[in-house]
């Protein structure tokens, strides 16, 4: 579904993203991992569009979609979610939820869906309330069911578990379980090595940049090369 193919981004002169290749197969909760500072979340903001490579090619379903505008690569079939929450406080949870919609959509279909999505993550009683009133738990939530707005064929999880308590941590579980087994294809930062044990198949490891190994979770856990990344230096 999703290939990347020898992607370069640098900053000044820090390489965030060093001739990286990897691939997404459609279907799969694919997890990224790697230390702080490895690349990942800058990964994501080219395949989002938020950012533009500086070479290679990042390519959705046979179409080069690398340094198209967020917008097209939402239209693409791509949808995503923050490291850092991205609500916008002074909208009801429910404009939040419309505003992240295609502008041509059918006005009733898309509140139809939006209130749909709220019941799904619990939080339809709060759809008239401000975002910004949100507990850090239930933003997540509102982040995850906007995620799914427009339909997307492939959802980019930016550490969707970082700060949540452990009763939210299952609800998110079972989200993204249910949404896959509806088809939607995920590419999930993330930590917690139990949570992708559990969830995530295949996991890419990531380190400066470039990926130094791909494999299931057991498989990755006894790989030299990833624990030297985390705890050799
Ligand atoms: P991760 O998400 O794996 O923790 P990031 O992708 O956020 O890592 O960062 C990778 C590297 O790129 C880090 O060294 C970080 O400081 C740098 N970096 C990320 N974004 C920027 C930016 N906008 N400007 C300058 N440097 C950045
Ligand atoms: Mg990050």
């Amino acid at each position: 579904m999703l290939e990347v193919i020898d992607l370069v981004k640098a900053f000044g002169g820090v390489v965030a993203t060093n001739h990286c290749s990897l691939e997404v197969k459609p279907g799969t909760i694919t997890a990224l991992i790697g230390p702080n500072g490895s690349g990942k979340t800058t990964l994501f903001n080219q395949i989002s569009g938020l950012i533009r490579p500086d070479g290679g090619r990042i390519v959705l379903d046979g179409r080069d979609i690398g340094g198209l505008t967020p917008h097209l690569i939402a239209r693409a079939g791509v949808a995503r979610t923050f490291q850092i929450t991205r609500v916008f406080p002074s909208l009801t949870v429910m404009e939040n939820m419309i505003i992240a919609s295609h502008d041509d959509d059918d006005e009733g279909a898309v509140k139809k869906r939006a209130l749909e999505l709220l019941n799904f993550v619990g939080i339809h009683d709060k759809r008239d309330d401000l975002a910004g009133s949100l507990s850090y738990g239930q933003r997540k939530l509102l982040e995850f069911a906007r995620a799914h707005i427009n339909r997307p064929k492939l959802v980019l999880l930016d550490e969707p578990f970082a700060g949540v308590n452990p009763k939210l941590e299952e609800k998110m579980v079972d989200h993204i379980k249910e949404m896959n087994r509806q088809g939607i294809t995920f590419f999930v930062i993330d930590h917690e090595m139990k949570i992708i044990m559990s969830l995530c198949h295949p996991v890419i490891v990531i380190d400066h940049g470039e990926v130094i190994a791909r494999g299931s979770a057991a498989e990755i856990q006894g790989n030299e090369q990833v624990h030297e990344a985390y705890f050799g230096r």
